[in-house]
């Protein structure tokens, strides 16, 4: 059984010394915090990942989820460590303790959500979604619908879902069937929802779907969308439980990974019997449920990323044990010693990748819950305004570029363990099957980075783009004629000139009716931009790190570049902060360089992907 390896000291890199979270503490909402206890969520958290929830990840794999006769169940091995997650408070860990929440910040939910996901993904599919859904009803839902179902869903009693696909509705899901007709004061629903995760199971009593539905006289499109509470069980006014709703499953899918979720077919109402509540108004669901979705794509991306970082840690591990070859310089000498594969230069430059691309991913995500707990509590306007800008604006970036980075990890670890990484004795191909999903659902990438083209550059008058251009130019002079740094600076001024250049190219041709050209080239834009984040994060990282490290290595006596790698390697400290570095340089030199090809192939007109006979 593989054990959970962890990154806590980066986790908490991020959190304390690149973010600075513990000034939340000093807003009203937080001010019962501190960073102790911070610390206290996330010595809780790593355990219960480590001892229960990692030694459920390969009996999600073997066993999977089951479907007989109308029947789902889970593994069994789920259900302790179901009740110990859920006594813990952990799927209303960043929720309102009105509602039965920590009410802990969302950065320090997400920083645990790390170790879980990357523990056992299958298994946290169920609680997060019913984080999501619960979360949604609070939002929007009656008093009455209120407290009925919520406090019992954050403390993992009832389990929630999200019911939007259906066989002709999955990216335009505008396009949604599934009826809903109003009798008295509730909807009787009628339909059939497809892949609908978690959509049954034996872990609870009760499972409350948010469902997408259409009234008779609704308009076409999402416009005519309403969105629907419908339990599996019905609850009675006192809150026990009532009669069967008429929400049976058809069929559960075979799937390439995540075995340990089901991912069901829902038919509502085919004994005619199905009641819905409406949840807000009609034809106001689509909107209800983007806010699910948005809070639930950040999360799909910590999906991506903590898979590639679990990846890229048993890689590690591996590449230090496993003994091969010998030193290439030596490779004519017959009797030159072996050496372990860490060693080979190539293997080296895999490792990097998932390195440096994991920490890169993990600080755009966990600075994105950032920005999305100061929008909430800032009482100053301007702040407001900009953090939530940034969290509409990265929210497709930590969606679709943690999850396609995520995946090319833990197939570059897989690399790293050669043979073995093609076998089940190791984790890695598991960590591999288990993360793709992360890019198809929740709105799949291709949809993300049309999302940012062509909504998020444009929103509020390009406001967001503005302020976040306005927000690295300023980095970027600050830091230009840093004494070691300054050049990586001068790599992402390049990049981001780039980016800029084609942002204006693709406005411009927008606004003269040619869209298509733009949208052809949205995902390697998506890619770009993401790189130009990263590098930026991954820069005021390195600011950082150089400063602690002139520090130790003073205290230390270290002055000269060998006894500074001679420091690295004996003191703990020291080799994480020239880890960082080292994670920055390999950023910024190998990967960000991909911004200015990508922006000469958007410049080169070539319209062959819109006109190439396929
Ligand atoms: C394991 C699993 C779990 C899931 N869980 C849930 C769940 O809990 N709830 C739920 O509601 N759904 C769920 N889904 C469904 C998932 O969200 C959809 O599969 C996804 O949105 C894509 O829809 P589709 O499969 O119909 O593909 P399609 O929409 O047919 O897309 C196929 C391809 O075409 C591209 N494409 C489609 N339209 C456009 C467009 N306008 N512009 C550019 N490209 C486009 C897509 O990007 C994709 O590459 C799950 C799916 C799986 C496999």
């Amino acid at each position: 059984m593989a054990e959970y390896l962890d990154d806590r000291r980066d986790v908490e890199f991020i959190l304390y010394e690149h973010l600075g979270v513990q000034r939340l503490c000093q807003y009203e909402k937080y001010s019962e915090f501190s960073k102790e206890l911070f610390d206290m969520v996330l010595d809780q958290g790593l355990k219960l990942a480590k001892e229960e929830i990692a030694p459920l990840n390969e009996v999600a794999d073997r066993v999977g989820a089951k479907f007989d006769n109308g029947v789902v169940t889970l593994p069994k091995e789920f259900r302790g460590p179901y009740k110990t997650y859920c006594e813990g408070g952990w799927i209303g860990v960043s929720s309102d303790p009105e509602w039965g929440g920590q009410g802990l910040p969302r950065v320090v939910g997400m920083s645990t959500g790390e170790f879980f996901t990357g523990a056992c993904l299958a298994f946290m599919m169920t609680p997060s979604l019913t984080h999501g859904a619960a979360h949604m009803f609070q939002t929007f839902a009656s008093d009455e619908l209120k407290n009925l179902y919520v406090e019992k869903m954050y403390a993992g009693q009832w389990a929630g879902t999200m019911c939007l696909t259906e066989p002709q509705a999955g990216s335009a899901v505008g396009d949604v069937k599934t009826s809903a007709v109003k009798e008295g004061d509730v909807y009787k629903i009628t339909g059939t929802k497809i892949f609908i995760s978690s959509g049954d199971h034996d872990l609870t009593e009760n499972i409350i779907h948010p469902v997408l539905a259409r009234t008779p006289d609704a308009p076409p499109g999402i416009k005519g969308i309403s969105l629907f509470l419908v339990p599996k069980v019905r609850v009675n006014p006192d809150g026990t439980l009532g009669e069967s709703n008429d929400v049976r499953c058809g069929n559960i899918e075979e799937k390439m990974g995540i075995h340990g979720s089901s991912t069901c077919t829902l038919n509502f109402g085919d004994e005619g019997n199905c009641i819905g509540y409406l949840v807000g108004e009609e034809n106001k669901g689509i909107v209800y449920m983007f806010h699910m979705m948005n809070g639930a794509r950040i999360n799909v991306g910590l999906q991506g990323s903590a898979l590639g970082a679990v990846a890229y840690k048993h890689a590690l591990q591996y590449a230090k044990e496993r003994i091969q070859g010998v030193d290439v310089r030596n490779m004519k000498d017959p009797n030159a010693p072996h050496v372990a594969i860490i060693e080979h230069p190539d293997v080296r430059r895999m490792l990097l990748f998932g390195k440096s691309v994991t920490e890169a991913t993990r600080a755009l995500l966990l600075k994105t819950a950032y920005y999305a707990d100061l929008a909430e509590v800032t009482q100053d306007d301007a702040e407001r305004e900009k953090a939530a800008g940034y969290v509409e604006l990265f929210t497709p970036l930590c969606k679709s570029y943690s999850t396609d980075m995520g995946f090319e990890v833990c197939v570059q670890a897989m690399q790293i363990l050669g043979g073995y990484g093609y076998c089940k004795e190791y984790p890695v191909e598991q960590y591999a099957r288990d993360s793709k999903i992360a890019s198809i659902y929740e709105g799949t990438n291709g949809i993300q980075a049309m999302d940012l083209l062509g909504r998020k550059l444009a929103m509020k008058g390009g406001t967001l783009y503005m302020n976040f251009l306005a927000d690295l130019n300023a980095f970027v002079e600050e830091n230009r004629s840093h004494e070691t740094l300054g050049k990586y600076v001068e790599e992402l001024a390049a990049a981001k000139d780039a980016l800029a250049d084609v942002t204006n190219d693709f406005m411009t041709k927008s606004m003269s009716g040619d869209t298509l050209y733009p949208i052809s080239c949205a995902m390697p834009y998506l890619n770009s931009f993401s790189e130009v984040v990263c590098s930026w994060l991954l820069l005021e990282q390195a600011l950082i790190a150089q400063k602690r490290l002139d520090e130790i290595s003073s205290e230390k006596g270290a002055t000269d570049a060998e006894a500074l790698k001679a420091l690295a390697e004996e003191n703990d400290e020291a080799k994480f902060y020239a880890g960082k570095l080292d994670s920055m340089k390999f950023y910024v030199t190998q990967i960000l360089p991909q911004v200015k090809a990508r922006a000469a192939s958007a410049k080169s007109e070539d319209r062959t992907i819109l006109d190439a006979v396929l």
